[in-house]
């Protein structure tokens, strides 16, 4: 198994698994549960991680990729619960709202 991608928001790591389903590549989330037992564990160790098998890494990190570079584009501030949102989200991760129209 292979790490492909790993995130302090557990949002933005589901959805990287879920874009390697769409692109046929079996993943799984480990460290899922873990952020409400944080304990001596460094914050790094805690966040939520997508795994691959070795056979699929390489097109897995071209997936991962992909989604960094749409990813990196300006935050933006939720109107309605003030929460910043990444560039590639169309609502509001914690509470739904859509993205103001800019
Ligand atoms: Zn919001």
């Amino acid at each position: 198994m292979k790490l492909v991608y790993t995130h302090e928001n557990k949002i933005l790591v589901e959805n990287a698994k879920n874009l390697l389903s769409e692109h046929g590549i079996e993943a799984v989330l480990r460290n899922e549960f873990s952020s409400g037992a944080m304990g001596d564990l460094s914050p790094m160790d805690t966040w939520p991680e997508v795994w691959v098998n070795d056979d699929a890494a390489v097109q897995a990190e071209a997936v991962v990729a992909a989604l960094k570079s749409a990813v990196q584009g300006p935050t933006w501030q939720c109107a309605h619960c003030h929460e910043e949102n990444e560039a590639s989200f169309d609502v509001c991760w914690q509470c739904q709202t859509e993205k103001p129209a800019v």
